[in-house]
């Protein structure tokens, strides 16, 4: 499997904004958001107001459909652990699937030990 040019850790708003801004600034490199929780990046305000309150659904939250983020050619690695960042290997660990992922390739680690 292919590495990644532009590896961004966390899939909140912040994440998915760098994201976005690279595409608009017309990055082309290969990007990979890294994602500990199950939803695409999504606004926490209205978490506490309008979706508390059933004015806004669960779409209307979100800061794009996830189909948004192929169409941007991101690729979006939802409920996924960045494990360890290796800055001078220019490498990190991936929870799901265990794995390293650098600028030039994507390979599995050993299996957790039992
Ligand atoms: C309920 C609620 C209501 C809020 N209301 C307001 C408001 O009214 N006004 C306001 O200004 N601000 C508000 N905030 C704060 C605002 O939402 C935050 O400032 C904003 O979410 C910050 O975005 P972020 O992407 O930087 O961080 P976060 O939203 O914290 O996103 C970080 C993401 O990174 C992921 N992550 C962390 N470590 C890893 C890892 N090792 N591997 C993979 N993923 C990882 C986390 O799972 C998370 O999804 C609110 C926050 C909440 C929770």
């Amino acid at each position: 499997m292919a590495g990644y040019e532009n590896v961004i850790v966390g899939g909140g708003l912040s994440g998915g904004m760098v994201a976005q801004e690279y595409r608009e600034a017309a990055g082309q490199g290969s990007v990979l958001i890294v994602a500990g929780e199950p939803h695409p990046p999504y606004h926490r305000p209205p978490l506490t107001k309008e979706y508390l309150r059933r004015e806004k659904g669960l779409d209307d939250v979100y800061m794009h459909p996830a189909e948004w983020w192929a169409g941007q050619d991101v690729d979006l690695r939802l409920n996924t652990e960045v494990t360890d960042i290796d800055a001078a290997g220019h490498s990190i660990g991936i929870s799901s699937p265990r794995a390293r992922t650098n600028a030039w390739r994507f390979s599995p680690l050993p299996s957790e030990p039992t």
